[in-house]
């Protein structure tokens, strides 16, 4: 017997045309580079996403060719998204803040055919064009008035690109497994690796993500997405934001910039925003020192990192509330939620606290299992941690032109991660398991140490890693920013770890730093770090 259900496919033309459609007087505000306050409608984007599309086409532009974008989160890129994977193209984000060597292999690696950059990006493409072959040509995202002078080759102004086209379009009628877009992760060991997604994988990811108890999205509400759209598609907002009719706030280039996301979320009445910790950080940092507030502001969900609790009580004062998310670029990237379920209201203020930190709950759609080092599956009891497996129809089963099997003979993902799992099913990521810090045998958890050093009044940012000891093989050594103006104090510090972790997991040093370092999606970078303190001495 055959189901009698019809054959759609699922497609992220399906989520344009419904949005254009049903949404279609939504708005999208955006900062760039040229107009800091730019605003239209859905109905006006989709407009330009068909001229857009008429626009590549006459240029040449075929079904699988890969087009990069080097672009902050604006209008513009939120139009490239749709007009390349619609029109059957796979849409390449690339990540500007990464070294010009990485970007250049990336570029050639997926063999992208054109370029889209926004002005800023411009001088360093100008550096790399040698480098790239096979790249036929570049558009700036940009109005004529805007346009920079350029020794780029076969150059275009976006507006002057699409603006005699046709704005209709006629849309292919796509295979719902056919790539629609792909992203590098950043490499953090050897060359980046490129993750294909698909236009099924996209529109269920979109589908889940959107749940009350994922991300909680709604018609009614103003999403501002602080995590870049080169970055796993801007967590997926780009596609679930026009999938629910939500109005959406684009801050460009403004990304860690509290005074510009407080005048977003007040004057566009952002009611959910989505970011790392160290942006939020640098809300936070703003909103204190300048008094004002945040009231439209409900729902923040913070990932990436672990969120650090003193980050999530100082929201909680703005009446914010810190819902963590757990995922990564291979998983789409979503695949734990944290929201607050009713059985916790019962707990006291301590337990609550321990709970929120963690990194939620699975959605519907990824399985998950914790493993031993010789994969033996452990129980879900909140003390073992092992090694992170998941599967799914947003995980990814290969990494682009490496042969290489990435799953295990069960189509298990490895997510580098370090995990324990309680009874309730909330993960705690203990480490990535290249940042673990093992000490006479026994893992210490970089990330609880951080949590709770960053609970100290004169800590603005603490980073923890392993450093060698003769004694233990390796002990925590604890990196703190201090607040500005503060004379910190390394006893005080270490002091105030009493109670709060394991005695053994209290680092017997603190270094103090003016600077951390961050990756180029905000993370700290424990690598940089580890060879930072490589010849440090523990006093
Ligand atoms: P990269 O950091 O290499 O750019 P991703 O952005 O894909 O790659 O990062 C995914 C990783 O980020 C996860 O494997 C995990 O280590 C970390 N991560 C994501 N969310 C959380 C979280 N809520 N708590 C702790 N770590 C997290």
């Amino acid at each position: 017997m055959n189901s009698l259900m019809m054959d759609s496919q699922l497609t992220i033309t399906s989520i344009m045309k419904h949005a254009d459609r049903l949404n279609g007087n939504s708005e999208i505000v955006s900062v760039t580079a040229d107009n800091p306050n730019h605003r239209y409608s859905y109905k006006d984007a989709f407009r330009r996403v068909r001229q857009l599309a008429n626009a590549m086409q006459t240029v040449g532009f075929k079904p699988g060719d890969r087009i990069a974008t080097l672009a902050w989160n604006d209008y513009r890129h939120f139009e490239l998204y749709y007009a390349i994977s619609c029109s059957g193209q796979v849409c390449h984000t690339i990540n500007p803040r990464l070294f010009a060597e990485q970007i250049a292999f990336i570029i050639n690696h997926a063999e992208d055919k054109w370029v889209f950059t926004d002005p800023l990006f411009v001088p360093l493409l100008e550096q790399l064009q040698e480098r790239l072959p096979a790249v036929q040509g570049y558009v700036v995202m940009t109005d004529k008035q805007h346009m920079p002078q350029t020794s780029l080759a076969n150059a275009h102004c976006y507006e002057t690109f699409i603006a005699d086209q046709p704005d209709t379009f006629d849309w292919p009628d796509l295979d719902e497994n056919s790539p629609s877009s792909m992203c590098y992760t950043s490499g953090t060991t050897g060359d980046p690796k490129g993750v294909v997604y698909s236009h099924r994988s996209t529109v269920l990811h979109s589908l889940v993500a959107s749940f009350p108890d994922a991300m909680n999205l709604s018609a009614n509400d103003v999403i501002m997405p602080v995590v870049p759209m080169f970055h796993v598609n801007a967590w997926g907002t780009a596609y679930n934001g026009p999938m629910v009719g939500a109005k959406l706030v684009f801050p460009g280039p403004k990304m860690a910039d509290g005074e510009t996301l407080t005048r977003l979320i007040n004057n566009e009445k952002v009611s959910c925003a989505l970011g790392v910790p160290t942006v939020w950080l640098a809300l936070v940092d703003y909103l204190n020192r300048s008094g004002e507030t945040v009231e439209s502001l409900k729902n923040v969900v913070v990932g990436g990192a672990a969120c650090p609790l003193s980050l999530m009580k100082e929201m909680d004062k703005q009446g914010v509330r810190m819902n963590v998310a757990w995922g990564m670029t291979e998983m789409s990237p979503l695949g734990c939620c944290n929201t607050p379920m009713d059985w916790m209201q019962d707990l006291s203020e301590q337990e609550f606290d321990v709970q929120r930190v963690k990194a939620g709950r699975l959605v519907y759609g990824v399985e998950m299992k914790i493993v031993d080092a010789d994969n033996n599956e452990l129980p879900w009891d909140a003390v073992s941690s092992g090694t992170l497996l998941v599967k799914g129809p947003w995980v990814c089963s290969a990494y682009y032109k490496l042969d290489k099997p990435l799953l295990d003979k069960d189509g298990w993902f490895n997510t580098g991660d370090m995990a324990a799992i309680d009874k309730y099913g909330y993960v705690t990521i203990t480490d990535r398991v290249k940042d673990v810090i093992k000490s006479g045998g026994e893992w210490i958890s970089s990330i609880e140490v951080e949590n709770a050093a960053m609970a100290h009044p004169d800590v603005q940012e603490a980073a923890v890693i392993g450093v060698p000891d003769p004694k233990w093989t390796e002990r925590p050594l604890l990196i703190v920013i201090p607040r500005e103006g503060v004379e910190a104090n390394k006893d005080s510090i270490l002091q105030s770890l009493q109670g709060k972790i394991a005695k053994w997991w209290i680092p017997e040093d603190c270094a103090f730093v003016s600077e951390i370092p961050h990756t180029a999606t905000g993370k700290i970078s424990k690598k940089d770090l580890r060879q930072q303190f490589a010849d440090h001495s523990l006093q």
